[in-house]
């Protein structure tokens, strides 16, 4: 254990003499990286997918290269397209006062950037903010879960082949291992997982002022109008309970649908259930409860809902174990815990909601979730819900399909997270915006220097804030500004 966290400081010590080696890595050579894991994505996916079917006692090999293997090689493909403009100073204007200077935003690497993954989709979860970091020049220590040690392995391999250990380094271990690692003096932590991990790595991380990026989750609600197709919605939300088996932090917690409709749409969430895995005691593509402590939890769950009064329609026969079915809970009420906790299992409660404004009433009463999703065709439904309610990100008529946008930053807000990795957000979170002011020779800086009181500094002084006796009524600055702007556009318009 103490071999353990000594190993860690020692990457770290080395990681950060290689960056005051190398600061600045050039465009060249960090496409050259990237192009390097994207084709190591590709020779090792068979690899990854056992070592992640292993971990969990069963997963899809399909979901498994879907989302862990083919999401990060489109999100190289992406930051390929990309990286020059997101790399490029971007050019700012100077303070009017200033005029003639040059200023600019210069993107440099933070430096050393920790991430540590969960275990749901623990190569993306790692190797994505990794190809992030790696973009904008920086080096990573990679910390994975204790709950995937085959992987670990895998992706310590894989990347070994591409880094030395002084620019990548992936390292396993438990929770002991995880604090140790969070506490240490990272330029940046990437973390991935629980709101209440997430508070332990921000306090860890608050005793060496590094800056977080929190990747949570929460309960993403499922918001069915009376608008949308019952068949379309149950079929969408049945697929986002069924994915991984219900183990992602953007699956739909629970659904809203109007009373009248709620026998309607259990029966078509069973039946599109069922033509998706007839048999899923046997199905190689239905995906295991990860381990044994969350299979506990699931059952205890279903249990609390019953006894409190809720009734379970189960999509199909599970083991009794760790392969369990969608479970839809109707009859819900607040008390129960699958109402209080988020549930990222098959389970999914439906809640009756009539009206639109029944639903965000509902949901804003609860901690801010890290996904919603609308079903209804009404564009100002959509509208009040994209400005009106807070939530990580939003897909309309179908569930995650955001996340899978390069283009698009993917975060949660208040409980469900701080920051995103992805994206061009994702390249600027994880490089340091440098501002640079460039003075010309030729400007005037002298005139602010003292002796105070000259005739120029006391008429610029005037210029910005104006005279203190009122009754002069000289013209501010902003209204010498805006007199001029006014007049420009009212040029243009009668041009
Ligand atoms: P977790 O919070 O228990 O663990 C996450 C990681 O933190 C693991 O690697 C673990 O070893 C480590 N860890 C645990 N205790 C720690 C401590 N005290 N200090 C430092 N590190 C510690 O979460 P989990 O069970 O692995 O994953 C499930 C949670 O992750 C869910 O809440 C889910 O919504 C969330 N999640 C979020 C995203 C996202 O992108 N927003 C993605 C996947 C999962």
């Amino acid at each position: 254990m103490n071999d353990a966290i000594e190993n860690l400081q020692d990457i770290l010590v080395r990681q950060r003499n290689a960056c005051l080696a190398s600061p600045y890595p050039e465009l060249k050579q960090r496409r050259r990286e990237l192009k390097a894991v994207r084709e190591a994505l590709s020779r090792y996916q068979d690899q990854l997918a056992t070592a992640m079917s292993g971990d969990f006692g069963r997963r899809s090999e399909f979901e498994c290269k879907m989302l862990d293997v083919m999401f990060p090689a489109l999100q190289i493909d992406h930051a390929l397209g990309n990286l020059r403009r997101w790399m490029k100073p971007q050019k700012r204007r100077t303070d009017w006062l200033f005029r003639t200077n040059g200023a600019k935003v210069v993107y440099q690497p933070k430096g050393v950037v920790g991430v540590i993954a969960a275990w749901n989709f623990p190569i993306v979860e790692a190797v994505g903010p990794m190809i992030m970091a790696l973009a904008a020049g920086n080096r990573v220590m990679i910390k994975m879960s204790e709950f995937s040690p085959r992987s670990t392995a895998v992706l310590r391999e894989m990347l070994a082949e591409i880094f030395p250990e002084d620019q990548v380094a992936v390292f396993g271990g438990g929770v002991e291992v995880a604090q140790a690692f969070a506490s240490l003096p990272f330029d940046h932590i990437v973390f991935t997982g629980s709101p209440a991990v997430g508070k332990e790595i921000m306090r860890a991380a608050s005793a060496n002022l590094t800056p977080v990026t929190l990747e949570l989750g929460g309960k993403s609600p499922a918001i069915v109008a009376p608008s949308a197709s019952i068949e379309h919605a149950a079929r969408s939300i049945a697929h986002g309970k069924a994915f991984n088996a219900g183990q992602a932090c953007v699956a739909p917690d629970y659904a809203l649908v109007p009373r009248d409709r709620i026998d309607a749409f259990v029966a078509a969430a069973v039946s599109a259930f069922q033509q998706m895995y007839p048999n899923p005691v046997d199905d190689p593509n239905y995906t295991c409860i990860a381990s044994d402590r969350h299979a506990k939890r699931v059952h205890e769950l279903l249990d609390d809902a019953v006894a409190k009064g809720a009734t379970v329609t189960s999509c199909g026969t599970g083991n009794g174990w760790r392969v369990v079915p969608m479970q839809i809970v109707t009859g819900v009420t607040p008390d129960m815990r699958i109402m209080q906790e988020e549930l990222f299992n098959p389970i999914l409660p439906v809640v009756a909601c009539d009206s639109l404004d029944e639903s965000i009433r509902y949901v804003t009463a609860r901690p801010r979730p890290l996904a919603l999703y609308y079903y209804g065709t009404q564009a100002d439904e959509i509208k009040r819900l994209e400005r009106d309610v807070h939530a990580g990100g939003m897909t309309v008529n179908d569930w995650a399909w955001h996340v899978f946008q390069g283009d698009l930053p993917f975060g949660g807000t208040g409980n469900s997270g701080i920051g995103s990795w992805r994206g061009p957000e994702g390249f600027k979170s994880l490089s340091h915006g440098k501002s640079v002011l460039t003075m010309k020779r030729w400007f005037p800086i002298g005139l602010f220097r003292p002796p105070y009181g000259t005739r120029v500094q006391r008429l610029i002084s005037a210029l910005c804030l104006g005279h203190p006796d009122p009754a002069l009524n000289l013209p501010s600055s902003y209204e010498l500004r805006r007199d001029d702007s006014t007049a420009q556009a009212s040029s243009r318009e009668s041009a």
